[in-house]
């Protein structure tokens, strides 16, 4: 079994990270397998050197270890952007300039057969990758993506949803959509893709994370196919919340790992608290 954890640097460690790291950390060492490390760093505005450094320094201290070397998506950018080329190249991608308000107000008059919301409407989607200006995005042409792949489908063992799940195509296209694989800045590919390019590269064999992470499932399990990579195990677990019920977010510095390790608690407090 090789699992990963994989933070972006974008704030502080917190209980919920911590399950996620020990879970996946656990069950690769209890069936003899081998735990990674991966930061994800791609998105250059939000990820900070500090965070990262915090990362490594709770880790350690939570009592982890984990392969070597590990894997800074920074530095792999010119990689991931291959793939998305290599992806435009065959027709699937295209470039949009929409605005998140522009996508809003294309969506704003509900009519039968208009996507649900938060599901890009194709305002876009006729223009061909010649016309890509600087600071588009480029978007997956859901419904040209399904026409390249068969039957799709993965496991999942974590507790909410465990069995096969089979894609559904029509289901891809209401909620997904045309989702975007690559931002404005010209060489920066989304979390999704790189994701699905390391968790390949990197020979998961499971991927343990939040259930927050459900949803974008099934759109890496439709970019392994169309990259003809092998699909993992996934395993995601509950969320840890705070008292009100609430999913811990990185702004909620009070439950940050290093705000409990300045006041006294110990990795097993931790491990406690987050019922491992
Ligand atoms: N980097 C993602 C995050 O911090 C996690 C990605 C994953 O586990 O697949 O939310």
């Amino acid at each position: 079994m090789i699992t990963r954890f994989a933070p972006s640097p974008t704030g502080p460690l917190h209980l919920g990270h911590a399950y996620s790291a020990l879970l996946a950390h656990d069950m690769a060492r209890d069936a003899g397998g081998q735990f990674h490390l991966r930061i994800e760093d791609t998105d250059i505005d939000r990820c900070r050197p500090e965070w990262e450094a915090l990362i490594f320094e709770d880790m350690k201290w939570l009592g982890l270890s984990w392969e070597q070397p590990v894997l800074r998506q920074s530095e792999h950018l010119e990689g991931y952007h291959a793939v998305l080329m290599g992806l435009a190249d065959r027709g699937l991608v295209y470039p949009c300039s929409c605005s998140r308000s522009a996508i809003r107000a294309a969506m704003s008059a509900p009519q039968e057969g208009v996507p649900a919301p938060d599901v890009y409407p194709g305002t876009c989607r006729h223009r061909p990758m010649s016309d890509r200006r600087s600071g588009d995005a480029l978007r997956l042409d859901m419904v040209k993506a399904i026409g390249e792949v068969g039957h799709m489908e993965f496991t999942e063992t974590g507790p909410k949803h465990a069995g096969t799940h089979v894609l559904d195509p029509a289901r891809l296209v209401a909620e997904i959509g045309d989702a975007v694989l690559g931002r404005k800045e010209i060489e920066t590919v989304s979390y999704v893709l790189a994701a699905v390019i390391d968790d390949a590269g990197q020979g998961m064999s499971h991927i343990v994370r939040g259930e927050d992470l459900w949803q974008i499932t099934f759109l890496q399990v439709l970019l392994q196919n169309l990259l003809d990579l092998p699909t993992p195990t996934y395993h995601h677990h509950r969320l840890v919340r705070d008292e009100t019920g609430k999913r811990l977010a990185k702004r909620d510095d009070a439950k940050a790992i290093r705000t409990y390790r300045e006041n006294g608690a110990t990795p097993e407090d931790i491990r406690r608290m987050v019922g491992l």
